[in-house]
């Protein structure tokens, strides 16, 4: 069986994830995609997070009656302890401790993110333990996938160069490595624009979120307190007034 791990803070899931998830059904022929909402990804410390409670359930909701779209508890707080980093390399050790040795296993990714790659822990075995579904966009290049490739795997600069004129699709082969690139899939949309949309009390969220997410963001009154609305940039997390004791730490 085909599965699929989906890693993200979806704070909140929108559709911009699903089609990508869809499109990677379609493409590969998986059987399952796990979302997986990190509780505390190691890339985006230091900023708030809407708590998991609510980005979980936001998932849930979103994912509902979508055939083989699962939400996954691989990045809950329960999972990783207090304190606990979510590095993508130990949840995809923990995901194959519950599959089968002929499973195959992709991990799905928005190529701004996979630009970071070599920052990640242990980026070689995690190219060597799943096939990387990089969700182009346009603008990108195969040469954007070499550049991020760890330094131990990076073509050198006279073949990037080359790349750098080729769209990013297709698939990436390297010696126990396998890269696929599933084109222009990319909603314009981001968790950050919504954010601001609720911020702003006036935003039409149900084309964004899908109707349950956008009733659970109104109900629950998530990102109310929006102070920066005006703000597009796509890493910086809109702070939530909660009651004290409902912040994550
Ligand atoms: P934020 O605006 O808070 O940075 P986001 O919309 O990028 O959030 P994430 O939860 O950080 O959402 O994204 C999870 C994964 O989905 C990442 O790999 C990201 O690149 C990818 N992704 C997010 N939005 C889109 C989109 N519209 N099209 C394709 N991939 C996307």
């Amino acid at each position: 069986m085909n599965v699929a791990l989906f890693g993200g803070t979806f704070d909140p899931i929108h559709r911009g994830h699903l089609a990508v998830a869809k499109a990677a059904q379609q493409e590969y022929g998986i059987k399952q995609v796990l979302f997986v909402p990190s509780s505390s990804p190691p890339h985006k410390r230091g900023q708030t997070l809407t708590p998991f409670i609510h980005r979980y359930a936001m998932v849930s909701l979103a994912l509902s009656g979508e055939e083989g779209l699962i939400p996954s508890l691989l990045e809950s707080p329960e999972q990783l302890g207090e304190g606990g980093a979510a590095y993508s390399i130990d949840t995809v050790r923990r995901a194959r401790t519950e599959l089968k040795r002929s499973d195959r296993l992709f991990f799905i990714i928005g190529i701004d993110a996979f630009l970071d790659l070599p920052k990640w822990r242990e980026p070689v075995p995690l190219l060597r333990e799943v096939e990387f579904i990089v969700a182009s966009r346009p603008g990108y290049s195969l040469g954007d996938i070499g550049d991020a490739l760890p330094e131990s795997l990076r073509p050198p600069e006279p073949v990037r160069r080359v790349l750098r004129k080729q769209a990013a699709k297709g698939q990436v082969v390297l010696p126990g490595i396998t890269i696929h690139l599933l084109p222009d899939v990319s909603e314009r949309v981001s968790a950050t624009q919504i954010r601001n949309a609720a911020a702003r009390r006036g935003g039409h969220l149900e084309k964004l979120v899908g109707a349950p997410v956008a009733e659970y963001i109104r109900k629950t009154g998530l990102y109310r307190s929006g102070v920066e609305a005006k703000s597009e940039k796509r890493d910086k997390v809109v702070p939530i007034a909660l009651p004290k004791r409902q912040q994550s730490s």
